[in-house]
């Protein structure tokens, strides 16, 4: 039986196998799996979240093929997603649909792969490549629509997601929750003196310095305008007002070279602490309020909520 593969499953070990061309497949077992080839498909395009569309795809591998663990790496989207555990055996292939890049699968169990193992898994992988594509450009688009463009910050719907995530996981393990809002000072005075542009400047330096204070498990939003959220699970009322600090002394000591002139700036902060009592918007909220105390009270300095 001939059977075309119209994509290139290159394996990382060294051999290339590449099914641009008809491939001579003869073996009972691989006739029997096309059979239910439609079937496995369909399971596979009946979601867009990678994670439960590789989970299908396990599924129904090992129906067919026995193995330890399945690994799905992709470096360009951040995923590195292992099903099962690793076997001392393993087979790796760099998936390529058209001049698409769909990152990396590796399959691996106790025993050694037959070349007849391969062959079937490759004709898995076949199966697998359209719906990993869609759920990548899914993947895409969701990330596009929760980044600001001008900053490359979460925005303000993202935002929202998170803090209802993180508070959610703060109560139930009893984990202290703590948020940062940061504002700008006297920002409108820097665009009436040197321009929109120069404006636009140092918002994106005030970016780039949250990313930097920023733990890695630390959010940084850009709440709107001149306006920030930093979200710091795991922090406790001390370690946040020593990151807000900190970000207040990094932002005025920061001179940012924008269109030829030396600027600086200066930022407010408030600082809130996660309760029991907390709904909706009320850490925000509490925040946001110490924040018009700092505003109030001379700017250029962190005032908290309690
Ligand atoms: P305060 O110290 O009380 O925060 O004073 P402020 O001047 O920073 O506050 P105000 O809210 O009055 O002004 C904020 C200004 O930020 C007004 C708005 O035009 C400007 N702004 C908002 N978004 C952007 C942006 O994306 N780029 C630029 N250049 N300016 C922006
Ligand atoms: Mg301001
Ligand atoms: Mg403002």
């Amino acid at each position: 039986m001939s059977t075309a593969i119209p994509f290139v499953a290159e394996t990382l070990t060294g051999i290339t196998r590449q099914h641009t061309k008809n491939v001579v497949v003869n073996r009972a077992r691989i006739e029997a799996f096309s059979d239910q080839a439609s079937q496995f498909t369909g399971l596979l395009q009946t979601s867009l979240e990678l994670p439960v569309v590789l989970n299908i795809f396990a599924e129904q591998t090992e129906k067919v093929l026995p193995f330890a663990g399945i690994t799905y790496s992709n470096a360009e989207n951040k995923e590195d997603i292992t099903i099962g555990e690793r076997g001392r055996h393993s087979c790796s292939y760099r998936l390529t649909l058209e001049t698409e890049t769909l990152g990396e699968i590796c399959i691996s169990r106790r025993q050694h792969f037959s070349e007849d193992d391969l062959e079937l898994f490759e004709k898995l992988i076949a199966l697998l490549l359209y719906p990993l594509r869609n759920c990548l450009q899914f993947q895409k688009a969701t990330r596009a629509a929760s980044k600001d463009p001008m900053t490359g910050l979460d925005n303000r719907r993202s935002m929202d997601e998170q803090i209802a995530h993180e508070s959610k996981l703060a109560l139930r393990y009893g984990n202290p929750l703590a948020m940062l809002v940061l504002d700008i000072d006297h920002f409108k005075r820097i665009n009436d003196n040197y321009g929109h542009k120069a404006g636009d400047c140092l918002i994106k330096a005030f970016a780039d310095i949250m990313i930097n204070t920023a733990r890695t498990t630390d959010y940084a939003f850009r709440y709107g305008g001149e306006e920030f959220v930093m979200l710091l699970p795991n922090t406790s009322p001390e370690g946040a007002m020593l990151v807000a600090e900190r970000m207040r002394q990094v932002v005025e000591q920061t001179k940012c070279i924008c269109h030829g002139e030396t600027l600086t700036m200066t930022t407010s902060v408030g600082v809130s602490y996660l309760t029991s009592q907390d709904r909706d918007d009320s850490l925000f909220r509490r925040a946001d309020d110490a924040l018009y105390k700092a505003k109030n009270s001379g700017r250029n300095r962190v005032c908290s909520s309690d």
